[in-house]
């Protein structure tokens, strides 16, 4: 069937990956990739032939470049497969303007859904997982960081956010600062050999030795806000609060 279809592919474990995504890279008239040799890897592994098709790279530096041609590709009612490096692409990932132009340019645009690292994360951090929020990258420097934590962080949802394994003890002292109590997941290298999954409060994996010599991919997930205790002045604010609604 004609239209864009944006594959998710293993962020770790080659097998994966869909019965339907490999159909779809199977058939589709276009393939495009973040990165067209890892493409081709993953279609090696799975036996799937190019027949002769091209892989368009479509990634951050060429996307304004090579979007026409993808989208041409779909005016003549053509299929086209489109793959980020790892896991769900547009997800910290190159793609939404492609998604965005083939709807408006009345393509149909479907998902085929699969690995994801920022829901890997979540679903095996024990943290509640009804209300979340994902915040991708924090910024590099300092300053800018611990404004954004303290941002994100107030949300009253589980967060869960990507990390570089260098920043991720700076990462957890900034938040130390912010709500020292607060649980803290690590998970890192998620379906590969050295996959890890450390839990703690804010404070004790700040402490944590691990944290500075980390290596590989990491998510960070965290549970919402500890809830502060009332201090004397805000029991005395809510009390004036009622008192005063009780009498009008
Ligand atoms: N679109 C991808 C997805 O849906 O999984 C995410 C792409 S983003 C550019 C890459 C980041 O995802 C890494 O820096 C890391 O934070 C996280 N990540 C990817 N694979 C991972 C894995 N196997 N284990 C832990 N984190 C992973």
């Amino acid at each position: 069937d004609p239209g864009l279809y944006l594959v998710a592919t293993p962020i770790g474990s080659a097998r994966d990956i869909t019965l339907r995504a490999l159909d779809v890279l199977n058939s589709a008239d276009l393939l495009a990739a973040e990165d067209t040799r890892v493409m081709r890897h993953l279609m090696d592994i799975h036996g799937i032939p190019l027949r002769g098709r091209r892989i368009l790279a479509y990634h951050d530096h060429n996307a304004d470049r090579s979007r026409p041609a993808l989208l041409a590709a779909l005016a003549e009612g053509g299929s086209v497969a489109y793959a980020s490096d790892a896991g769900t692409p547009l997800v910290a990932d190159p793609g939404y303007r492609l998604a965005r132009d083939a709807a408006e340019a009345g393509a149909r645009v479907h998902a085929v859904p699969g690995p994801s690292a920022a829901l890997a994360a979540l679903s095996l951090s024990g943290l509640p997982s009804d209300k979340f929020l994902f915040a991708g990258f924090p910024p590099s420097t300092q300053a800018a960081r611990a404004s954004w934590l303290a941002e994100w962080g107030a949300v009253d949802a589980t967060v869960i956010l990507f990390e570089s394994p260098r920043r991720v003890a700076q990462t957890l002292a900034a938040l130390c600062e912010i709500d020292p109590d607060r649980i803290v997941v690590v998970a890192r290298e998620l379906t590969k050999k050295f996959e890890e999954v450390i839990r703690g409060t804010a404070a004790q994996l700040s402490q944590d030795s691990r944290m500075s010599v980390l290596k590989g991919e990491v998510v960070m997930v965290l549970d919402r806000p500890t809830p502060r205790a009332a201090g004397p002045d805000e029991v005395e604010a809510a009390l004036r609060d009622r008192l005063g609604r009780m009498t009008v």
